[in-house]
């Protein structure tokens, strides 16, 4: 539990984070900001005076959820709880939220941050919807407090310049800003001083960094400088766009050490047409030349994807292209999502005009192909050794799992690793989306880890 500090502000707080690692990072920044000020974690929702909602609206569904989730609070009519709405859905929503959940209080945008306490205070005597500027937030040189002590993601921009037609992002995320890189290397250096092993560099599209900031510096020069660091042992990222996966970006990857092998490079489909509808920019060829060269320049990367099942006008022969490009690549993981229309988005205007029942009947044939590609994949790696850095607990409740350096899960007895260690595991199973293993050697036990976090600036 975080220690309560002297302030002004004694209540304590939960925060329910729904979508994506950059609105799980964003939390990070919201806890270190209220604990910064005498706010303490609560244990649970029902014990919290302030109850945060940091929500997404890429897909209907996240919407719902967070809807549904406010119902809840709103049936506790006694409760004298203040109940907040930051992320995706205030920059969508703003003011609608009040008149739709009375119950909240305070609706605020990442740019007012940092005037959280303040804001929170007053809303306890109207309700406040304090967005700022989506193009100004700066929220990365405030206080985050971070799960893990060995682990962290670091954002490296922010927004995103694409129109990808589907994507509510630029429109809730505003454009895309590059964070300075010495402002990163400085981060990276408190982190690893800190004890840090494995940083993930989050950016909506993370292959164009710098191209903004007007200087020399680009992705390739980042990674490789981030993976310089002294005390980096792992460094990831996500999300790259396959249009700008250039290959000095993959000759970094092979080359160094602490690059790991894993790429998330969404194809969202794998038919030409629907991909010119999308706006994504590339074609299937250029896809699959992208997958290839880096299976070939990085040894045993591990390769995943998204892909949008559903978009307008895609006929049965598009997703049999989208079907052909999946057994083609043979990806180690994949996330498949059914199209959703989203409004602001220039899908919008298109008809949604594949019926839920054929996008139904396309997911589970592209599940059931993708399901046993995975399963083959991770079949490769059973009698193998693997380094793992351990989580938590599994979704199980009675194992603990890690992952590692491929991005694969590995699940652990409960009784041979602790969470936030690194331990060389022997892989002894491969189930349809993890691994079971077996711990052979603690790298980084948990006394060593000890005291190495908590508050990270
Ligand atoms: S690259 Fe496309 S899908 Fe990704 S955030 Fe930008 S607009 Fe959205």
């Amino acid at each position: 539990m975080i220690p309560v500090r002297d302030s002004a502000h004694t209540g304590c707080f939960f925060i329910r984070t729904f979508g994506c690692q950059m609105n799980v990072h964003d939390s990070e920044h919201i806890a270190g900001v209220l604990v910064d000020s005498g706010y303490s974690r609560a244990a649970s929702i029902e014990e919290a005076s302030v109850v945060i909602f940091n929500t997404c609206c890429v897909r209907q569904g996240a919407e719902d959820r967070v809807w549904g989730n406010l119902s809840m609070l709103a049936a506790d009519r006694d409760s004298k709880r203040i109940v907040a709405i930051c992320g995706c859905m205030a920059q969508r929503h703003g003011v609608e939220i009040f008149r739709r959940f009375p119950i909240v209080r305070l609706v605020f945008g990442l740019d007012a941050l940092a005037r959280l306490p303040e804001l929170l205070e007053s809303s306890r005597g109207a309700p406040i919807c304090d967005l700022g500027d989506v193009n100004a937030a700066r929220i990365d040189e405030l206080s985050a407090i971070r799960k893990s002590g060995l682990a962290a993601w670091v954002p490296i921009s922010h927004g995103c310049d694409n129109m990808c037609a589907y994507c509510v992002v630029p429109s809730v995320r505003g454009a895309e800003r590059s964070r300075e890189p010495g402002d990163i290397l400085s981060e990276i250096a408190t982190l690893t001083d800190g004890g840090v092993l494995e940083v993930t560099l989050l950016g909506q599209n993370v292959n164009t960094y710098g191209r903004d900031l007007g200087g020399e510096e680009n992705f390739a020069w980042l990674l490789q400088a981030v993976g310089s660091a002294e005390g980096m042992r792992r460094v990831k990222f996500e999300t790259s766009h396959p249009r700008d996966l250039g290959d000095d970006i993959l000759k970094v990857m092979a080359e160094a050490d602490a690059a790991c092998e894993y790429l998330h490079l969404p194809v969202q489909s794998g038919s030409n047409r629907v991909l010119e509808a999308m706006n994504r920019g590339y074609t299937r060829e250029y896809y699959m030349e992208r997958a290839s060269r880096a299976r070939k320049a990085i040894g045993g990367v591990a390769l995943s994807t998204d892909i949008i099942v559903g978009f307008p006008g895609e006929t049965q022969k598009d997703f049999e292209d989208t079907l052909d490009l999946v057994k083609t690549v043979r990806f180690d993981a994949a996330y498949m999502f059914l199209y959703s229309p989203r409004e602001g988005t220039s899908a919008f205007g298109l008809e949604d005009d594949v019926p839920l029942d054929e996008k139904r009947m396309r997911f589970a044939e592209l599940e059931f192909v993708q399901s046993e590609i995975t399963r083959e994949s991770l079949g490769k790696i059973v009698g193998s050794d693997v380094e793992v850095l351990v989580e938590g607990v599994a979704k199980d409740g009675r194992h603990i799992m890690g992952r590692t350096r491929d991005h694969r899960v590995v699940v652990l007895p409960a009784d041979e690793a602790q969470e936030d260690t690194l331990v060389r595991a022997v892989v002894c199973g491969a189930g349809g989306h993890s691994l079971r293993g077996s711990v052979k050697e603690v790298i980084i036990g948990p006394d060593e880890a000890t005291n190495r976090h908590e508050v990270q600036g």
